[in-house]
């Protein structure tokens, strides 16, 4: 997992570039005459979430739309097909090397095939196309997510915009050695000091997105693939050096992936236990 950098044009005219691509329509003729109206508020409501956003603290924002028909027209300018989404998203994407390109940084398993609304447009129709609002994301964290995204003051997910994810280690892995394959139990432990309010933030992410369960259930083909990797090797190169050179390995892709990137938490976990080497290489 690691943060995104956030759009740093102006959303206002991110803004106006989607509503010129919306087609006037014979069904709703009136459309455009409704959202001439309604855009200048919409601006000014975007002024509080740039001020939220710089101050990383979306709780401050509150509902602006209650009318239905505004809501409507607004919730009507986002569409998944949208070009100018499409290409949003790509952008926000591409941040990075081209490995990670489309990686979804919520779980970092699967490709990103969504946007997910920080805040939800279902509530906050005024930030439905927001480009602040807007992260890549793939469809099961979206779904994972919902429309909930806050419970007792308190924020339930990471915003990889304005959470600044620690360099420490929180996420680590217990090996549990049966008769005939090794049972994987990711977990996570505030054991490195990281602030206490981000690290109950991380926690309630991974837990409402089921990512330990998630990492769990992605093992085996890390395990299988680290095993040939190492078997590979063996007759060319000592168990040290092959130790040596998968450790280097981790060691990039974790500045690559993030320091907490579970593939590499789980190969480091696995190359340092002597059960593991013995037992399956
Ligand atoms: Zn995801």
């Amino acid at each position: 997992m690691k943060n995104l950098n956030p759009y740093n044009d102006d959303p206002c005219s991110f803004l106006d570039d989607i509503i010129k691509t919306k087609r006037y329509s014979k069904k709703d003729p009136n459309y455009r005459i409704r959202l001439n109206v309604l855009i200048p508020n919409v601006k000014l409501y975007y002024n509080d979430y740039i001020n939220a956003h710089n101050i990383n603290n979306h709780l401050s924002l509150s509902p602006s739309i209650s009318d239905n028909q505004n809501k409507n027209d607004l919730l009507k300018l986002y569409s998944s097909k949208d070009k100018k989404l499409i290409e949003f998203k790509y952008s926000r994407t591409t941040v990075y090397d081209n490995r990670i390109k489309k990686i979804c940084q919520y779980c970092t398993i699967n490709s990103c095939n969504t946007l997910d609304h920080i805040v939800p447009k279902e509530e906050y129709s005024e930030f439905a196309v927001n480009p602040l609002n807007l992260l890549p994301a793939c469809s099961e964290c979206n779904s994972y997510k919902g429309k909930y995204w806050k419970k007792g003051g308190n924020r339930l997910f990471l915003n990889l915009y304005t959470d600044i994810l620690p360099d420490e280690q929180y996420l680590f892995v217990d090996l549990i050695f049966n008769t005939n394959q090794i049972e994987i139990k990711f977990k996570l432990e505030n054991i490195n000091g990281i602030n206490s309010t981000l690290f109950n933030l991380i926690c309630s992410h991974y837990s409402k997105l089921n990512l330990l369960n998630r990492f769990n259930t992605n093992s085996n083909e890390i395990i299988s693939e680290l095993i040939y990797q190492i078997k590979s090797f063996k007759n060319k190169l000592s168990i040290l050096d092959i130790k040596e050179s998968i450790l280097d390995q981790i060691k990039s892709n974790k500045k690559e992936f993030g320091y907490n990137y579970y593939k590499s938490i789980l190969e480091e976990t696995l190359i340092n236990s002597d059960e593991f080497i013995i037992k399956y290489t």
